[in-house]
């Protein structure tokens, strides 16, 4: 079958037979949007039957029908227009692989919100920075009284909330390699690629594969539509060549583009039509970090481009403290400020939080054993570490290393709570306690948003 326009268009009056296969928060949010405009949806599931279920039932009421417990290949006896596939199902998923031979288009929930909504979408991709940048867009909107929409893989699922969102409302999207991969007619007016590192290589296959579905996102963009991208990270730059949007840059090394916003001179500047603007000092950003830096300067651009006036974006830069759990100030006590960066979950986004800070860190890390080394901090760790205290399983593999940085004090403990006692007795005013643990949360925590709040409750309890 052949995906045009006017395929979907004989969906739209026609109706016909959906499946979603995935009942998550997306795919219930999906079955919802679809049947209230007229399709026939049928949700399949891996899992049994979940016993109460309010939205279950509810969908149940609206005529949706439910396949649990198995993917049976016999659900291709069925004809079905498309299907609307949870983005972290494998597309070599037997009955996944099997519809793509018979030609059955596979989306992603994000492709069918966008069906339904006349809002600007705004979307942000990128290896890293992506909740944060998402995060500073929305709030620089807001500021300027655009009231945006925030939804997508930061936690609200944009088909849950398409049908009531009004036409001005800008829609500040979050987007994954895996939500891309499943679009098709997907049209952001301003999309950012923020960088690539290599990452998912497991569903992806190959880097390249991976690179391809975050530019997926700029496939339908016109002249006029615009592209944010990182001007200091070659593998995103050389990309712009191919781009039929028009391009605006970030970049915190040069400034040789007529959009977007760089850093100059210890200065964060807009760039329009080739002339700068001085927007604020970098002293004066409240968000920690080089790297934020980045997704700060990204942000604005986007911001710039939606028509959100200087101010807006100034007070954000300005105030903006941080996403929860990444690099974000809990509170000072006696001088010595607490930052909970439990989002940290590699040694790799550690790194970027040590960087943070030139010296005096008391640093809590530790979590689960995932059999990597932790001899790449060594550097990074070295004069800047006055005391570390570890927890969880990957406690002993880190003293080594903090060994090898000629770091003297170092404390195993066995709680959260102890790490926090511990290391309020080590820190004087001036210092830094950082959580920041470099691993999974896995081995004593159900997810690293419960560490974080943990760790939280446990300063502010000092
Ligand atoms: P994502 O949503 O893409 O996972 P976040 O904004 O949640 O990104 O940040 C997660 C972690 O990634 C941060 O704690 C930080 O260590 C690292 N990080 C954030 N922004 C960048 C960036 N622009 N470049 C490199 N690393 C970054």
């Amino acid at each position: 079958m052949s995906l045009n326009r006017t395929t979907r268009d004989e969906w739209f009056r026609n109706k016909g037979s959906v499946l979603v296969i995935g009942y998550a928060r997306s795919g219930a949010a999906a079955a919802e949007l679809l049947t209230r405009h007229g399709f026939s949806v049928t949700v399949n599931d891996r899992l049994a039957r979940p016993d109460s279920d309010e939205t279950l039932e509810r969908l149940e009421r609206a005529g949706v029908r439910f396949v649990f417990g198995d993917h049976p290949l016999s659900l291709l006896e069925q004809s079905w227009l498309f299907i609307v596939k949870n983005p972290g199902i494998p597309y070599h998923m037997p009955l996944i692989a099997r519809a793509q031979e018979r030609g059955i288009p596979i989306f992603t929930e994000i492709e069918i919100a966008s069906w339904y909504t006349n809002s600007p979408i705004y979307s942000i991709t990128g290896s890293n920075g992506k909740t944060t940048t998402t995060t500073l867009v929305g709030e620089m909107l807001d500021a300027a009284k655009m009231q945006p929409v925030v939804a997508g893989n930061i936690g609200t699922v944009v088909s849950g909330l398409v049908d009531s969102v009004r036409r001005e409302q800008p829609i500040v999207l979050e987007l994954s390699s895996f939500q891309l991969l499943g679009t098709e007619w997907f049209h952001p007016r301003i999309a950012a690629l923020l960088n690539f590192y290599p990452a998912h290589l497991d569903y992806h296959g190959t880097f390249e594969e991976y690179q391809a579905a975050k530019w997926r996102m700029f496939r339908n963009m016109e002249a006029g539509d615009v592209a944010v991208l990182n001007r200091d990270q070659p593998l995103v730059a050389e990309g712009a060549t191919s781009l039929t949007a028009d391009v605006h840059w970030f970049s915190t090394e040069q400034l040789d583009f007529e959009h977007g916003a760089a850093l100059v001179e210890g200065n964060i500047v807009l760039v329009k039509n080739g002339a700068h603007r001085v927007l604020l000092p970098v002293e004066e950003v409240a968000l920690k970090g080089r790297h934020n830096l980045q997704n700060l300067l990204a942000a604005a651009a986007m911001a710039q481009a939606a028509g959100a006036f200087d101010d807006a974006i100034r007070h954000v830069a300005r105030n903006f403290q941080g996403v929860e759990h990444r690099l974000e100030l809990v509170r000072t006590v006696d001088g010595i400020r607490f930052y909970n960066d439990s989002k940290a979950t590699n040694p790799d986004a550690c790194k970027q939080a040590l960087h943070a800070f030139p010296k005096d860190v008391v640093w809590i890390a530790g979590g689960l054993d995932r059999g990597i080394s932790f001899e790449d901090l060594v550097p990074d760790l070295r004069g800047r570490v006055k005391a570390a205290i570890l927890l969880g399983e990957t406690k002993e593999k880190i003293a080594k290393a903090c060994a090898l940085a000629g770091i003297e004090d170092v404390t195993l403990v066995s709680s959260l709570d102890e790490a926090v006692a511990a290391a309020k007795q080590r820190a004087v005013t001036g210092d830094v306690v950082l959580l920041s643990p470099a691993c999974a949360s896995w081995d004593m925590f159900t997810s690293f948003e419960v560490r974080g709040s943990m760790f939280k409750e446990a300063v502010h309890r000092l």
